[in-house]
C-alpha cells in the first residue's frame, strides 16, 4: 500500500504549482495529493504541448470548450498514460483533466475528458453529453435512447459523451457507438469542477521547489565529486543532447570535475541535436570527443531488415562497436569513467538502484549516473533554475520527449509521423529501405503506414485495431 500512496504527485492549491515533495516552499503549506499513472515521470506542458493540447479539443468539442478548459492554465503537466500509442494524463489546476492520446489506427491526436474535465464542461454545457434517467451508471453499460432525459449527442461515431444525473451531477464518461447509443468507459464519484482561477508561472514552480532541487543538485554534484576522485579515472560524459545527459554534464563540470564529452553520432540523429552536442560542447568550454558509426546502420541493414523493439542490432552496430573501436584507440588498456544522464523512473527506483556499474559489454566503462533518482519534472526544474533552458534541445519544445536516433523502433507513431513530415529528406531514404524490405519479404503496406516494422511480433492489440 506504502508504494501506491507514492504514486502521483502533490500540488499546492494556494500557489496553483506541482511540487517534488509534499510541502509548497511559496506559501509552507502541504499540497494536495494527486495520484497519477505507473511509472510516473511527469513533465512540463510546454507551449507546444498546451498548443497541440488546445488544438486538439478544440477539433473534438470546439473551440469554445477548449478556451473554458485551459481558462488561465500556464502552469500544466503531461504524465504518460499507457495507449496504443503514444498517450498523457494532463494535469491542471491539481486535477486531472483527461488524456490527450494519439489515437490508433486513427492517426491523429484526441482527447478523452475525465472527471475534472466533464465537469467543467457542464458547467456550460460543451461539449456532448447526455441526461439519463438513472441516478447512476455502470462501466460496460450501453445507453439508448430511452435511458435519455436530454442530450447533445455527436454525429460521428466513437466520440466522447459524458454522462450527468437529473440531479446535475457528472457520473462518467462515454463513447458514441455505430448504432447511436452511448458505450459507458469510465464512471466515478461525482465532484464539483475546480478553478483556481489564477495563472501560475514555471519561475513559481521553481520557486515553491528551491531548496529541495539545490539540496538534490549539491548531494548529486558531491557523488560526482566523491566517486571521480576515489576512482581516479579520466572522466567523460556520455552526452546524447538529450536533457538528462545536458543536467549531468551541468552537475559533473559544477562539481569542478575535469571531464570530456563522448558523443555517439550513430549516424541517425536529427540535425538539431548534432548542432546542440557542439554547442553544448562550446559553451561549457569542454572538449567534445565524437564516436561515429557514419553508414553502420545502412550497410547493415540490407542484410538484418529493420531494427525492432525485440532485436535492437542497431544498438550494437551504431553505439557499441564504434565506442569498444574508439576507446581501444584512444583509450587503450585504461580504463575510463563515464557519468551518464541515466534515470530510473518511479516504479523501478526503490527497486534498488546501482549508482556505479561497469558496462556489460564495454567492460573499459565504469558508469555512473548522478540523476538515477531524479523525476522528469526535476530534471527539467532544474535545468530552469539554473538557466539552462538556452543550452537545452530545440526538439523538445516542438513535441519530443526523448532525443535519440530519427526512427527508434522504440518510438511510438505519433512521434515517427512528426519526424516524416518535419525532415522529408532523411525520412524518405528510409521508407525507400522499409519499400524494399516489404517487396522482398511480401509484407503488406499497413506493414509501413502503421510502423509494423517496430517488432518482430506485432502486439495482437494493435494488429485488431488495423484488422492485420
Ligand atoms: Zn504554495
Amino acid at each position: 500500500m506504502r508504494r501506491l500512496k507514492h504514486s502521483g504527485i502533490y500540488w499546492c492549491l494556494n500557489c496553483n504549482v506541482p511540487l517534488l515533495d509534499s510541502e509548497c516552499e511559496i506559501c509552507r503549506v502541504k499540497g494536495e495529493f494527486v495520484p497519477l499513472s505507473r511509472p510516473v515521470d511527469p513533465k512540463p506542458a510546454f507551449r507546444f504541448d498546451l498548443n497541440l493540447l488546445h488544438q486538439t479539443i478544440s477539433q473534438e468539442f470546439g473551440v469554445d470548450a477548449a478556451n473554458f478548459l485551459l481558462k488561465n492554465v500556464e502552469v500544466a503537466v503531461f504524465n504518460r498514460v499507457p495507449y496504443l500509442d503514444k498517450g498523457y494524463e494532463v494535469l491542471v489546476d491539481g486535477r486531472i483533466l483527461g488524456h490527450l492520446f494519439f489515437d490508433f489506427p486513427r492517426l491523429y491526436w484526441r482527447f478523452k475528458p475525465l472527471r475534472e474535465g466533464c465537469s467543467r464542461l457542464w458547467v456550460k454545457k460543451l461539449g456532448f453529453w447526455v441526461v439519463v434517467n438513472n441516478g447512476f451508471v455502470i462501466k460496460n453499460q450501453i445507453l439508448g435512447e430511452l435511458d435519455f432525459v436530454a442530450k447533445n449527442l455527436p454525429e460521428r461515431e466513437g466520440e466522447y459523451v459524458f454522462l450527468v444525473s437529473k440531479k446535475d451531477e457528472v457520473l462518467g464518461v462515454g463513447e458514441l457507438t455505430d448504432k447511436g447509443k452511448v458505450y459507458v468507459l469510465r464512471v466515478w464519484k461525482p465532484e464539483q469542477p475546480r478553478f483556481l482561477n489564477f495563472k501560475a508561472s514555471w519561475n513559481q514552480v521553481v520557486k515553491a521547489n528551491f531548496s529541495k532541487l539545490k539540496t538534490d543538485i549539491s548531494k548529486a554534484c558531491k557523488f560526482v565529486g566523491d566517486i571521480s576522485s576515489r576512482l581516479k579515472l579520466p572522466v567523460f560524459v556520455s552526452y546524447s543532447g538529450g536533457k538528462d545527459s545536458l543536467t549531468t554534464l551541468y552537475l559533473t563540470v559544477k562539481a569542478s570535475c575535469k571531464t570530456k564529452i563522448l558523443f555517439n553520432d550513430t549516424g541517425l540523429e536529427l540535425p538539431e541535436t548534432l548542432e546542440n552536442a557542439d554547442w553544448v560542447a562550446s559553451k561549457f568550454g569542454v572538449e567534445i570527443l565524437k564516436v561515429k558509426a557514419e553508414e553502420a546502420f545502412w550497410i547493415h541493414l540490407k542484410d538484418f531488415g529493420p531494427p525492432t523493439r525485440e532485436n535492437r542490432w542497431c544498438s550494437k552496430v551504431c553505439k557499441l562497436k564504434p565506442t569498444a573501436k574508439f576507446l581501444d584507440e584512444k583509450i587503450g588498456e585504461n580504463k575510463i569513467l563515464c557519468f551518464v544522464g541515466q534515470r530510473k523512473t518511479e516504479s523501478f527506483r526503490r527497486a534498488g538502484s546501482r549508482k556505479i556499474w561497469v558496462n556489460k559489454f564495454l567492460p573499459k566503462i565504469v558508469a555512473s549516473s548522478p540523476i538515477n533518482d531524479w523525476s522528469m519534472l526535476q530534471v527539467w526544474l532544474c535545468l530552469m533554475m539554473e538557466r539552462l533552458d538556452g543550452y537545452v534541445n530545440k526538439l523538445y519544445f516542438e513535441g519530443f520527449d526523448r532525443i535519440g536516433c530519427f526512427m527508434c523502433p522504440s518510438m511510438e507513431m505519433a512521434d515517427l509521423l512528426v519526424v516524416k513530415k518535419r525532415y522529408p529528406i532523411l525520412w524518405e531514404r528510409w521508407e525507400k529501405e522499409l519499400e524494399n524490405w516489404i517487396l522482398n519479404k511480401n509484407l503488406p503496406r499497413q506493414w509501413i503506414d502503421y510502423g509494423l516494422w517496430r517488432w518482430k511480433n506485432p502486439p495482437k492489440r494493435i494488429l485488431d485495431k488495423i484488422g492485420g
